[in-house]
């Protein structure tokens, strides 16, 4: 047990020395074998591991693992596949460990001060992984973006009231729970609030039965911003939205910031008072859309990579293409697929991303109706392939494998070149694709195509020609 203590220890220290990415890459499943007073041998999973351990944190290892045991010299690794059996005992799991130590640290900073804090802003549901970094920001949804940026910024000047309005699950709360975050940590000695419809509901109702309206009254007249997300659900609660309608004349007469969220355009609000509608009208009104294709597979790739996560470019587009409602459901199968991984150690592959959706009730179709389409407005890495090997007649694996035979050769050039400046895809995408390759000879061979066609009108007109055949 105390060896296990010991690595559990080293582990630790590990973990605040490395990079996280590193770590969670790196470090699998290890137990301690041996620790003598100058040599420690760990188990780990495999030989990749342990390749790895030794190329790259050797020191760094032994030099924590010192911290533990000050007399060590020497550090060594063996392999010992059976550690992934789920009876070996005194095996740490070092993604999980990583996650539990993550949640203690973070545990231990909330102080006293904290508390009594987020308690009085009522802030227990706001979620600090929402901020206006990570919104992701598209065509349709710039406007109220921007305008949230813009009230952050510059509180009780810009824009009051803001009233933002979209369908479900397209980043309304995201976006007022990140002003939150952001007007708090810019502005620290403001009160600053944020509530949701159907909590003021409560909160007003066990005011009156507890005959403290006049408390409540109090607390919001102190407030210098306050943001109320689903407003609808104040719809046939006169009494509330008669409160709320006094709360919200006072608070826009001193010229206190007010944020507002619904699920309908203004004019369809038609359940709540027209007194109350029309205070919400004076302000100026943004709303938010669904994502296209386009922004749908950026949500995804920005999602994945903020979780540290690779999904092959054809499983993105394939579940863009069929996941369309809204972003939350792009993080649910995301989700999915993370737990799959973890569990099995299978990544993502278009058949199995394709069966899951089926049970999860996404209507898909793997054999090409997904493409079909988008095919119309919306391009992939296969049409520019495609188009290619149709224009000079030779397969496409000639242009992904072939060998550095000439006539293969400017196929596959021009192949890149499109990718890179007609699609903006960047090499590392592009060299991905062309697996085999690597991140010099792609940026070699675009930029030598590029300095071809500037002199050879032959060759440019060919390439023309094949960005004719596909709209590009
Ligand atoms: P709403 O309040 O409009 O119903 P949410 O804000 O709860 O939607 O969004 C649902 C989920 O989708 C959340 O996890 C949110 O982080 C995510 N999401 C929505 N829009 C965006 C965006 N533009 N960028 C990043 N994440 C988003
Ligand atoms: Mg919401």
């Amino acid at each position: 047990m105390e060896k296990h203590y010991k690595l559990k220890n080293i582990i630790t220290f590990l973990i605040d020395d490395l990079k996280k990415q590193d770590f969670l890459v790196y470090f699998r499943k290890m137990s301690l074998l041996d620790a003598t007073d100058t040599k420690v041998t760990f188990w780990v999973v495999s030989a990749f591991m342990k390749d790895n351990l030794e190329a790259k944190f050797y020191d760094q290892i032994l030099q924590n693992t010192k911290k533990e045991i000050p007399t060590v010299e020497r550090i060594e690794f063996k392999v010992d596949q059976n550690i992934d059996n789920p009876s070996s005992t005194n095996v740490v799991d070092c993604a999980s460990f990583y996650k539990t130590n993550a949640k203690a640290k973070k545990a231990k900073k909330i102080s006293w001060n904290d508390i009594m804090n987020i308690s009085w802003k009522t802030a227990k549901c706001i979620n600090d992984r929402y901020s206006l970094n990570n919104f992701i920001v598209w065509g349709d949804n710039q406007l109220a973006f921007s305008a949230a940026e813009a009230v952050c910024k510059n509180p009780w000047h810009s824009y009051n009231p803001l009233y933002i309005y979209g369908d479900v699950w397209l980043g309304k709360t995201h976006l007022l729970q990140a002003a939150w975050n952001a007007v708090m940590k810019k502005f620290k000695d403001k009160n600053v609030m944020y509530t949701t419809a159907d909590k003021f509901i409560t909160e007003y109702v066990t005011s009156v039965k507890k005959r403290s309206i006049e408390r409540l009254r109090l607390k919001y007249r102190e407030i210098d911003v306050l943001i109320i997300d689903d407003v609808q659900f104040l719809a046939k609660k006169e009494q509330t939205q008669n409160e709320l309608y006094n709360i919200f004349n006072l608070l826009y007469d001193s010229n206190k910031q007010i944020i507002i969220s619904w699920d309908r355009a203004p004019k369809e609000l038609t359940e709540l008072e027209p007194r109350l509608r029309s205070r919400f009208e004076w302000g100026i009104t943004v709303d938010i859309w669904k994502p296209d294709f386009e922004t749908r597979l950026a949500i995804l790739q920005e999602k994945a990579r903020e979780r540290e996560f690779m999904i092959p470019q054809d499983v993105a587009e394939f579940i863009a293409a069929n996941v369309v409602e809204n972003v939350r459901e792009l993080e649910w199968v995301l989700n999915q697929m993370i737990a799959e991984y973890e569990l099995t150690w299978n990544g993502p592959t278009l058949l199995r991303i394709s069966a899951q959706l089926k049970k999860l009730s996404f209507t898909t179709d793997l054999l090409g109706s997904w493409k079909s389409k988008e095919r119309t407005t919306i391009k992939s890495y296969e049409d520019i392939i495609d188009a290619v090997s149709n224009h000079f007649w030779i397969e496409r694996e000639w242009i992904l494998w072939g060998n550095r035979r000439k006539e293969f050769m400017i196929p596959r050039q021009i192949t890149m070149y499109l990718l890179k400046t007609k699609m903006n895809y960047t090499y590392e995408r592009i060299w991905n694709i062309f697996s085999g390759r690597n991140h010099a000879s792609v940026l070699y061979s675009c930029n030598k195509l590029q300095k071809i066609i500037k002199k050879d009108q032959v060759l440019l007109q060919e390439v023309n020609r094949i960005r004719d055949s596909i709209w590009l």
